[in-house]
């Protein structure tokens, strides 16, 4: 059992590997850094997740089409975008331990930690005093208050560095907060640098600077330079949007916290486009929309909450994070921005090709503003395994680990399960098989006792199972098994499958959407 979060994030990621979800790439070789692959059961969790999300955004809506564009594309995309440069991590190395850390990172820690101490002030009181007033509290108590201002202070003077480019100034605050490296203990810093994050590569077989292309940081980009192709011949009207899934590469420095920070990653990208000067009622909408999406799935309301930014990004002017509570805390799991027309305009001006739309209503061409929604799948799928992982204490006294994934996502929908593996039971249990599976994905079993079967079955968060014994022979009806539950009931064999279509049916998700 786990004793604390840190414990519990451990035991997610053993279980991840033990029940075939997530490996490290190239184990055999030692493993590369930051670096996943997704096993059998990933594979699905994943896939289902990409569903879910392809439907609610493409199929939901009739004025988003989406798209598959190329990974690797012509490199000037990247200067248009701002990439080559302005993708930069500030980066700040301790000369004792020789490690290497995000400049921004090691301030926003510092930042953290101040505010848990707020948080258990807060804590305190709240368990002292009935009627707590929260809001007063934190504006009169003096610890609080003193606290609060020094959170103020350093993120007023960090966004202003940051604002300025001024490198010196970052390393100052870092200096002046006193923050020491974890490993060596030291203040002993070099100066902070800036890093690119794009992988670079070489088409063709001369190694020229002319030939250098890059892994795309982001799948947003394919969308920009196909703006005017999908819009023209998909004959779509403003506003409208461009959804796309797919790989994206990062050289990130502090890779860490298992697939949450990835150097290879699929994100699930949509980008609106929309008549300048209407961005910020779009922005709210999609904020709402998103959120209800992650809702939907069936998460606690206190699991999510909207992080706006401190510093905006060179081509927004409005961006927040909806942040998930994963097992280190609240964290970035989806981007909103407001992008304005800062990349079509750019690519209009590095390519000499127009991009603008005609408006036939008010007679006019413009340049589209966008809203974007920006979601890190593999993020997404951490959320849904560190929810779903429980450790259950039975009344048996006996221990179960249980996935309690929602069951539209569910790698595995429903276990066939003959009770012994003679008699013509495992005969029968196939000729279910045989049914179900043109709709669902089903596992058949008929090793090891009934028992290890369900808490197996538990394990990769399988939500139904069916048991064949001797009496389905005599009486057609079956043990369907809850997952959940526990509990079990029997059923006529034919209504398995209309209950299994009614369960796993992500159509009624979709209708809480809309
Ligand atoms: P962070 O601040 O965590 O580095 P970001 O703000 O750079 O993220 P965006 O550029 O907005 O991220 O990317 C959109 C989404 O892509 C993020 O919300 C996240 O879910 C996902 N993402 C970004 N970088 C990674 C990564 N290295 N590994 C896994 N997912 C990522």
């Amino acid at each position: 059992m786990s004793q604390n979060n840190e414990d519990l994030f451990k035991n997610i990621i053993s279980h991840a590997k033990e029940y075939g979800f997530i490996f490290q790439s190239s184990e055999i070789y030692d493993g590369l850094s930051a670096v996943y692959d997704y096993g059998q059961n990933g594979a699905e969790l994943k896939k289902n997740i990409r569903d879910y999300w392809w439907k609610a955004m493409v199929q939901m809506n009739e004025n988003i089409v989406g798209i598959d564009a190329a990974i690797f594309m012509h490199p000037t995309t990247w200067k248009a975008s701002g990439h080559v440069d302005a993708f930069n991590d500030p980066l700040i190395d301790n000369k004792d331990s020789k490690k290497r850390y995000r400049a921004d990172v090691l301030i926003e820690d510092h930042v953290a930690k101040i505010e848990t101490k707020i948080q258990k002030e807060v804590e305190k009181a709240k368990a002292r005093f009935e009627n707590f007033d929260e809001a007063m509290f934190r504006s009169t108590n003096p610890r609080v208050v003193e606290n609060q201002k020094k959170i103020d202070d350093i993120n007023a003077r960090f966004k202003d560095a940051l604002e300025k480019n001024d490198l010196a100034e970052v390393r100052q605050i870092i200096i002046d907060l006193e923050i020491v490296c974890p490993v060596s203990g030291s203040r002993n810093w070099t100066d902070v640098r800036q890093f690119n994050l794009m992988f670079a590569t070489q088409v063709g077989s001369v190694s020229e600077e002319s030939n250098t292309i890059y892994l795309r940081p982001e799948t947003a980009q394919g969308i920009f330079v196909n703006f005017l192709n999908v819009q023209k011949t998909g004959r779509m009207k403003i506003p409208f949007g461009i959804a796309q899934t797919g790989k994206a590469f990062r050289n990130e420095i502090v890779a860490r916290q298992f697939i949450f920070r990835m150097r290879e990653f699929e994100q699930m990208e949509m980008q609106y486009f929309i008549k300048p000067g209407t961005e910020m009622d779009w922005y709210n909408r999609w904020k709402e929309v998103r959120m209800k999406w992650h809702r939907s799935l069936g998460f606690p309301e206190n699991k999510h909450r909207f992080h706006d930014h401190l510093k905006l990004a060179h081509y927004a002017n409005a961006a927040c994070d909806i942040e998930f509570e994963f097992p280190f805390g609240f964290k970035e799991l989806e981007g909103i921005h407001s992008r304005t027309d800062f990349d079509l305009d750019n690519h209009e001006k590095f390519s000499g090709k127009k991009l603008q739309y005609f408006d036939p209503e008010d007679n006019e061409s413009f340049v589209p503003y966008v809203v974007e929604t920006s979601i890190g799948l593999d993020r997404m799928f951490l959320a849904v395994l560190s929810q779903a992982y429980a450790e259950e204490k039975l009344e048996d006294g006996s221990d179960r680990v249980v996935l309690r994934i929602p069951p539209v996502l569910a790698p595995i929908k429903c276990a066939v399960l003959p009770l012994v593996k003679k008699d013509g039971l495992p005969e029968k249990a196939r000729e279910i098989m045989d049914v179900l599976k043109y709709d669902h994905l089903c596992m058949y079993e008929e090793k090891d006792s009934i028992g290890k079967r369900y808490r197996r079955q538990d394990a990769i968060g399988t939500p139904f199972a069916i048991t064949v014994d001797h009496k389905t022979l005599e009486d057609q009806m079956v043990t369907i098994r809850y997952r959940d539950t526990m509990l079990q009931e029997r059923i006529p064999v034919d209504n398995v499958s209309k209950i299994l279509d009614e369960k796993v049916d992500m159509k009624k998700l979709l209708k809480q959407l809309s």
